[in-house]
């Protein structure tokens, strides 16, 4: 499959920091620009390319904001309309939680960018009390970065699992979304080959989300400099995608795209000097790696 184009543009801020927004169009008449909204991360996802620089600071919602504005400007004759936002660039969105639900507000606001609530996206690695206030705070759409179908492994890879598990997500999300009966999350699952990948891993998955109204993103992992990780080989993917949908998940698959141009969720940003520390890998894991 001829991987589809993808725009990247560097916006330099006030204070020097560089921040990334992508710009994806789709074949089927879809264009999505990715904000980012934090300089680095704090989370230390250890797949993930802008989790190695740390956290450098917050953005405003106005520096959010304007992503979106000049994706507009900048590409809407080449491309078409901006249909839609995910805020799945540089940052964890929900650790700048009040600068994201105002930026996200005015996005769908009629005096704003009138997107529909249904066309922005808003993703987490899972920090459970900032996910309760989004849900009530937010008409706007939810992803949940997951990852994983044990603790074991999701403390590992997502180290924000040792203060919110599996179960704790979960059952918060299966809780909020009672009063959003109109809410589907979208579950992110990125695959890595020999950790979350297996068969087991497939039945888990379909257990974990049960009662909870979503959709099932898998992703191909886009190897970067410094990685220790593999992508899942592509067919292995449709697999676990097959025994997901014969157990009766929504399920959409993004196959690698975009990884010759460090313009892929979890890649973006420049690691520079100061790096957050690999955490140790579990026993059973180093094979795999
Ligand atoms: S995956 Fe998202 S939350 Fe995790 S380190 Fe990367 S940017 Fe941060």
């Amino acid at each position: 499959m001829e991987p589809e184009r993808m725009l990247q543009i560097l916006f330099s801020l006030e204070d020097a920091s560089v921040i990334e927004t992508v710009v994806i169009p789709s074949a089927r008449g879809r264009t999505t620009v990715c904000v980012s909204s934090q300089v680095g991360c704090a989370m230390n996802c250890q797949f993930c390319f802008t989790g190695r620089m740390g956290l450098r600071k917050h953005l405003s919602t106005a520096e959010i904001v304007e992503q979106a504005v000049f994706a507009r400007k900048l590409f809407s004759d080449e491309f078409g309309t901006i249909t839609n936002v995910v805020f799945m660039g540089m940052g964890e969105p929900l650790h700048n939680v009040d600068n994201v639900i105002k930026a996200s507000s005015i996005m769908v606001d009629e005096q704003g960018l009138q997107f529909s609530p249904r066309k922005v996206t808003v993703s987490t690695s899972g920090l459970v009390p900032e996910i309760k206030r989004f849900l009530n705070e937010s008409n706007c759409d939810l992803a949940v970065s997951l990852n994983a179908t044990t603790d074991e492994v999701r403390d590992w890879i997502m180290p924000i699992n040792r203060r919110y598990n599996l179960s704790t997500l979960l059952g918060t999300l299966r809780e909020e979304l009672r009063l959003r009966p109109k809410s589907i999350v979208l579950f992110e699952y990125v695959m890595l080959a020999g950790v979350n990948d297996s068969v087991d891993d497939a039945k888990r998955l379909t257990e974990l989300v049960r009662g909870i109204a979503c959709k099932i993103n898998l992703i191909s992992f886009n190897p970067h400099s410094g990685s220790q990780f593999k992508p899942t080989p592509d067919e292995k993917i449709i697999e676990f995608r097959n025994m997901l949908i014969q157990s009766g998940l929504t399920v959409m698959v993004r196959l690698s795209r975009g990884d010759d141009q460090m313009a892929a969720c979890g890649q973006l940003g420049a690691a520079g000097d100061y790096q957050l520390p690999l955490l140790r890998v579990p026993e059973k894991f180093q094979v795999a790696l």
